[in-house]
């Protein structure tokens, strides 16, 4: 007879580890299903100084590597593959994945979010080839040369604080005046020399041979444009965005209440509009998408998933 689990928790980002450790611990009958590598985004983060307890030298990969470990330790079930479909209904819900298909009484999503493209011209031709999205995958390949970060919100101003040291110049793009990002990481960042600031822009083109050679800038106050090339002797410059997340919840489209943005709806206890399906982390609409937020909801949708299936003896 086919296993049903107590709980199936999607992706293994903070959230998904965090709420695994809880149903390890607890003992439920746990799995937890992951697409690609562990961490989800902190991975492509080098420095978490706001986590409690991380130090500076924290890195992303340090902490889902203390994460992963503690989860295996409580003996939590994990298998690599990538949630195709689910059926949400009834006690017993279906989670179809690329290589097998999955029952349990209860599912916790924590499918995160991605990244936003630049959605200008050139984008596509260059990606890898000066343009980036992961400044601790990408920075050591433009040592010495000028770099770009496009965005205003904490991403952004984190990873162009940490490019400088790879960068010879690092500058900041930002369609607005004001920034989303926090004051702490903006100070350090204001105060920095390397970092140079083009406020009220918007890249619209990107340029060059097989690297990038230029970018095109507009003022969104008056539509004029710029064209920045680099110079004779770097041949190239990097490009890397931060500029907005999209949640990864297509799959759960129709299937449960989210706002316009897509965001999963959810109560105080991680509770979506249906009964046994829980959410948690980044792709949960909420104020502050961080991983102690994420570790947070992580482990109130284990408790209330395993309060679930006491109370409807399920
Ligand atoms: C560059 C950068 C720097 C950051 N720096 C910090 C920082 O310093 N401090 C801080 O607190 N936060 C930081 N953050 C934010 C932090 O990384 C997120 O808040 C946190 O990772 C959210 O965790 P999560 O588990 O909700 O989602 P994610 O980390 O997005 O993980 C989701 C996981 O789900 C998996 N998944 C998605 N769909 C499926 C599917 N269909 N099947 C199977 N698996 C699936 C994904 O592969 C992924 O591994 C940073 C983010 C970025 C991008």
């Amino acid at each position: 007879m086919k296993q049903i689990y107590d709980v199936i928790i999607i992706g293994s980002g903070p959230a998904g580890l965090s709420a695994g450790l809880y149903a390890g611990r607890a003992k439920m009958k746990a799995l937890m299903i992951e697409k690609g590598q562990h961490g989800g985004q902190i991975m492509s983060t080098n420095s978490i100084e706001n986590y409690p307890g991380s130090i500076a030298e924290e890195s992303g990969e340090s902490l889902t590597a203390r994460m992963v470990e503690q989860c295996k330790t409580f003996g939590l079930e994990i298998v690599q593959d990538t949630v195709l479909k689910v059926q949400l209904e009834g006690a017993v819900k279906t989670v179809e994945c690329e290589n097998e298909v999955y029952e349990t009484k209860t599912i916790i999503i924590a499918t995160g979010t991605n990244t936003k493209n630049i959605g200008c011209v050139g984008e596509e031709e260059f990606v890898g080839r000066g343009i980036s999205y992961c400044a601790t995958c990408d920075a050591a390949f433009f040592s010495g040369l000028p770099v770009y970060v496009i965005g205003g919100g904490d991403s952004a101003i984190e990873e162009a604080i940490y490019l400088t040291k790879f960068a010879r110049e690092v500058t900041v793009i930002h369609r607005r005046e004001g920034f989303r990002a926090n004051k702490a990481s903006l100070d350090k960042a204001r105060e920095n020399p390397n970092i140079k600031w083009l406020l009220n822009r918007k890249v619209v083109e990107i340029k060059g041979d097989g690297l990038v050679e230029s970018i095109v800038v507009e003022d969104v106050r008056d539509g004029s444009r710029e064209e920045i090339h680099a110079s004779q002797e770097d041949g190239t410059m990097g490009i890397f965005a931060f500029i907005g997340l999209i949640p990864q919840t297509e799959l759960f489209k129709g299937l449960l209440d989210m706002d316009e943005q897509g965001y999963i709806i959810s109560d105080d206890k991680m509770q979506t509009s249906v009964e046994g399906v829980f959410v948690a982390g980044d792709c949960r609409q909420k104020l502050l998408r961080q991983v102690v937020t994420a570790v947070s909801d992580g482990a109130i949708a284990t408790v209330a998933a395993e309060k679930y299936i006491e109370e409807t003896n399920n």
